[in-house]
């Protein structure tokens, strides 16, 4: 399990970001995070993963806990090793790497056989071993969004973070991401966090979902109740 205290994020020490979040992301489940641009989700996931401090951001006050072990403070790289892992905005990949060698890059702190492990992320995703010999820039957005999936699928996390990974992609695409979410949650038990500016497809396969604004969880409710809720609607059904 997941869990985020009355966690508050400041910028440049002045500008406050978060403002007292909690959440509670249980084990094997999928929790969506939804809200406008601007909200805090981005940076609520670069809190969980050791990030903030590239971006001039620390934390200030509250606690973040994988399982019972408190890790903010933890940098990045430890925290993948104890098992969150993230697939960043605007899926990030090594542009000039074949796709092998992001998956092999991303295997540096898996548990067992790297080699079995880039195996199983085949197996998740064909089009990756199709084109394993490619270099990445040249992939589809798609592909890459697979790619910075399979990633960090590679060094077995117990959880994982999805920053948008629908954003920008076509129908077609955002069902077979869907899918794959929802694969490897009920295959591999992986615990899922998803932001996701698709409402629509995030709370279609979430169990619980939360509405942050300005900062702050205003909405955390199971996510068959935020699908029937007037106002998840107006906001963002419309635009899912
Ligand atoms: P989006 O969907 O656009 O990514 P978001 O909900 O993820 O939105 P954040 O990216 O976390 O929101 O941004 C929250 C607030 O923090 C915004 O007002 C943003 O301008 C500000 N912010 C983000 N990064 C920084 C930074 N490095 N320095 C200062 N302010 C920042």
């Amino acid at each position: 399990m997941l869990s985020v205290k009355n966690l508050e994020v400041v910028y440049n020490d002045v500008i406050l970001v978060l403002r007292g979040v909690s959440l509670t992301v249980p084990r094997g489940q999928i929790v969506a995070l939804l809200g406008a641009n601007g909200a805090g989700k981005t940076t609520l996931l670069r809190a969980l993963s050791g990030l903030l401090d590239i971006h001039d951001g620390r934390i200030t006050k509250g606690e973040i806990l994988l399982g019972d072990r408190p890790i903010h403070g933890w940098d990045a790289p430890k925290i993948v090793a104890a098992g969150l892992g993230q697939v960043l905005e605007g899926r990030r990949v090594f542009g000039e790497f074949t796709v092998e060698e992001n998956l092999r890059v991303g295997g540096h702190t898996r548990r067992g056989s790297l080699t079995d492990s880039i195996d199983e992320i085949y197996t998740l995703f064909p089009v990756l071993k199709e084109r394993r010999k490619r270099t990445a820039g040249y992939l589809s957005g798609g592909e890459q969004q697979m790619l910075a999936m399979g990633r960090a699928l590679v060094a077995q996390p117990d959880v994982i973070l999805l920053d948008e990974p629908s954003l920008g992609l076509a129908p077609r695409i955002v069902q077979q991401i869907k899918d794959i979410v929802v694969q490897i949650n009920e295959e591999r038990g992986t615990t899922v966090l998803l932001v996701e500016q698709n409402a629509t497809m995030a709370l279609s396969i979430a169990q619980h979902g939360y509405v942050m604004e300005h900062g702050k969880i205003v909405m955390d409710q199971p996510a068959a109740a935020l699908l029937e809720d007037d106002d998840i609607r107006d906001f963002y059904l419309g635009r899912g």
